[in-house]
């Protein structure tokens, strides 16, 4: 059986992949198995050099990967090239594994006695990814597992498994051994027998919380090792010192960037003092101002949600706050009839309390609620069951340190509306936004895909 895979912005079939089963996990696995011997010890800096050929052919084909990630997700093409290049600086990442991989010594611990760490890779790894990031979160994992000396098997979301299958495709034409590296398709099934199969050492899941929290206890179950980033709401703080166009296009951009389908979306917008009198007209003129078409058209500033199930979720949730009387300032505009697209919405003076405050609505909603200092503000933002990220706009750098100390997530940004780190810094949150200790990409991964020995040796003389 296939299952199909859908232009959102034309509900057109763009491709075909194989549903997957038990069946077809078993054999990638097996296959990555047999190949874990030989590939683990290739030399760290042989591997680090098919590294270096993988980042160089994914350039070369960076017009193609962009294309596949805007076609199937939606996102515009600019997003989509950020995102591939995001991709390939973690690649370039895993180039530096020799290094990455160096343990700690320490002569004389004792009388004639030395010891060192070492860190081995693991064995098989697995990695199941979300839609929104078709090219940029399967590369936050396969490369750093694969320098590392793992052997992995990649299961992408099935609304965006394309840009998975031409990252393989890629890999196998740079010459990366037989069996190191496969992809799997399919859902819930799929999933199951990966972090079941006894060969697969370590699972790693980005997707919504629900899900990561029952992989991650599946995974534990196993005693396997697993990292689980879940679902996100970001709360974007504006202070009155910060009320300018510059915000105002931060703010945009983290909230209607991707049509909201971003884990690192600023879907609440906290104004502090008057900042909201201020600033709530300029959103609303902005969101006048967005084109909405095809993500592969250059022209356009926001693409469709990935699909018609998305357009129910997210509608119901502005019905629903509609029928209870927020105060919708930007009234949802017409949409091209022809693909998944949904209009963007602002409320304002939103209950803190309420869905549109809390929940993950995944779509180009911005709800504005209105606090009158940054300690309410940090009790409205500190309330979320998740804590992936938020930001601060202020010309104050008391407040943006108050800030950054105090508000639990794990990754602040201060006058930046998508706070995602780069490749060598750990990519993550905490709370309900993940279920295990280490992040993706950074030292994080390399010490989540190696495991330390420590040798103590004594040559008496
Ligand atoms: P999702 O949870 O529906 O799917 C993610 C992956 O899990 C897919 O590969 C899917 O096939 C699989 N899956 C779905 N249901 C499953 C089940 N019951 N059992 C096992 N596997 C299952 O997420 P999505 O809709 O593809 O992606 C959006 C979500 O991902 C949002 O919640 C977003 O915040 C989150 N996300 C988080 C991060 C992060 O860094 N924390 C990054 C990107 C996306």
């Amino acid at each position: 059986m296939e299952l199909p895979v859908l232009d959102p912005a034309t509900r057109e079939v763009i491709g075909r992949v194989p549903a997957g089963d038990g069946a077809s996990v078993d054999r990638a696995v097996r296959a990555a198995s047999r190949a874990f011997a030989s590939w683990s010890a290739v030399p760290v800096v042989e591997r680090a050099r098919h590294m270096f050929r993988f980042a160089d052919a994914l350039e070369r084909r960076f017009e193609d990967l962009a294309t596949s990630v805007s076609r199937e997700n939606g996102k515009t093409i600019a997003d989509a090239r950020g995102e591939v290049r995001r991709g390939i600086e973690a690649v370039e990442f895993a180039c530096g594994m020799p290094s990455l991989m160096m343990g700690d010594a320490l002569a004389d611990i004792a009388r004639g006695i030395d010891s060192t760490s070492v860190r081995y890779p693991l064995g098989v790894c697995a990695g199941i990814t979300p839609f929104n990031f078709p090219a940029m979160i399967p590369l936050w994992m396969v490369p750093i597992a694969l320098a590392a000396g793992n052997t992995f098997v990649l299961k992408p979301s099935p609304q965006t498994p394309l840009t998975a299958e031409l990252i393989a495709e890629i890999a196998a034409g740079c010459g990366f051994p037989e069996g190191i590296f496969a992809v799997v398709h399919g859902g819930a099934e799929t999933v199951e027998a990966l972090i079941d199969h006894p060969d697969v050492a370590a699972v790693s899941f980005v997707g919504s919380s629900n899900v990561a929290r029952s992989v991650q206890e599946r995974a534990v179950r196993a005693h396997k090792r697993v990292q689980a980033l879940g679902g996100a709401k970001n709360y974007l703080v504006v202070m009155p010192d910060a009320v300018n166009a510059s915000t105002v296009g931060a703010v945009m951009a983290s909230a209607f960037g991707g049509a909201g389908q971003r884990c690192l979306a600023g879907s609440v917008l906290i104004a502090v003092g008057d900042a909201g009198d201020r600033i709530v007209p300029m959103l609303v003129e902005a969101a006048a101002n967005l084109r909405l078409g095809p993500g592969v058209d250059a022209t356009v500033d926001m693409g469709p949600v990935v699909s018609d199930e998305a357009i129910a979720r997210i509608d119901g949730y502005v019905n629903r706050a509609r029928a209870a009387g927020a105060r919708l300032v930007f009234e949802p505009r017409a949409v091209p009839a022809s693909g998944s697209f949904v209009s963007p919405a602002i409320f304002d003076r939103v209950d803190p309390a309420g869905e549109l405050a809390r929940d993950e609505i995944f779509g180009p909603v911005l709800a504005v609620v209105r606090v009158a200092s940054l300690d309410e503000a940090l009790g409205v933002a500190n309330s979320s069951r998740y804590g992936n990220a938020s930001s601060i706009f202020t010309a104050d750098g008391a407040a943006a340190r108050t800030f950054a100390a105090r508000v639990a997530v794990g990754m602040v940004g201060i006058n930046v509306g998508v706070a995602a780190p780069m490749a060598f810094f750990p990519f993550g949150g905490v709370k309900d936004s993940i279920f295990g200790d280490l992040r993706c990409h950074g030292k994080d991964a390399v010490a989540f895909y190696t495991q330390q020995r420590v040798v103590i040796s004594r040559w008496p003389q």
